[in-house]
């Protein structure tokens, strides 16, 4: 995956909220990165500068060196996967259209969508493809949001506390699969978690945000070690 670089990012809300207050941080391709903070601290808001979903008040997000703001938005959609909490699939629709939609919305053939890879890939049993979501449990719908989020074959996933609404073990477990994505496809990855344990156990480098700065920047080996 591309390399991320976000250089002097402010994000100021209509209303006066500082969200983001200055953040130059560098990503390496195929790096896995957790962003970890407090509630209202601006990971989020952080996060969502990368596909332009928040448009910085101030400073630059690149990515491989391109300003977001110069990738036209189709290219920029297809190159990065995105992944929060409740993923929320069609409830209408089954396993294989929610997944095939993640493609056809960028203007492909639905017969192009491969979604028993896909499938494969999030390690889901190929039958799941015809059912329903609302048959399905929490951790295998959001591992079908997972699977439609890589139906474009992005090179950068951003996760946005993807596993915030699942119990502990399926948590685990999905932790595993983004991790080992992660590593086969070589995805730069990006993840807001508060969860500090979960960060030392799946990320390359923690960045700690506090009051819409980074306060920390370090490898979980550092930070386990004690400072
Ligand atoms: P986190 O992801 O760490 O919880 P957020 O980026 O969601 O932090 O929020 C950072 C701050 O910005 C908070 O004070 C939050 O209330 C505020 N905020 C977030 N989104 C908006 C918005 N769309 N409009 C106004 N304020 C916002
Ligand atoms: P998150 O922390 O993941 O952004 P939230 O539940 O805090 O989730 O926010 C849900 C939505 O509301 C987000 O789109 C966020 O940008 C927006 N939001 C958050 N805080 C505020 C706020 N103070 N004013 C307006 N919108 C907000």
């Amino acid at each position: 995956g591309p390399s991320v670089a976000f250089d002097a990012v402010v994000k100021r809300y209509p209303g006066g909220t500082v969200a983001v207050d200055g953040v130059s941080v560098a990503i390496a391709a195929g790096g896995f990165v957790a962003l970890v903070g407090a509630s209202g601290s601006g990971k989020s808001t952080l996060l969502k500068t990368v596909n332009r979903l928040v448009e910085p008040s101030a400073g630059r997000v690149l990515i491989d060196g391109d300003p977001v703001d110069t990738i036209e938005p189709h290219r920029l959609r297809r190159r990065i996967g995105y992944i929060f909490q409740n993923v929320g699939l069609f409830p209408h629709m089954t396993v294989a259209e929610n997944i095939a939609i993640g493609l056809r919305l960028e203007g492909e053939r639905r017969n192009d969508v491969r979604v028993g890879d896909l499938l494969d890939l999030v390690d889901l049993p190929r039958d799941l493809a015809e059912r329903m979501p609302e048959a399905l449990s929490g951790g295998q719908r959001q591992r079908v949001g997972v699977a439609r989020a890589l139906a474009t074959e992005p090179g950068l996933m951003l996760m946005d506390e993807p596993f915030g609404a699942l119990d502990p073990v399926t948590r685990e477990q999905l932790g595993a699969a983004v991790r080992g994505l992660h590593d086969t496809l070589g995805l730069t990855t990006i993840m807001v978690t508060h969860d500090m344990a979960e960060a030392l156990l799946l990320a390359d480098r923690v960045l700690v945000m506090q009051a819409g700065r980074i306060v920390a920047d370090a490898t979980p080996r550092v930070l386990l070690a004690g400072e």
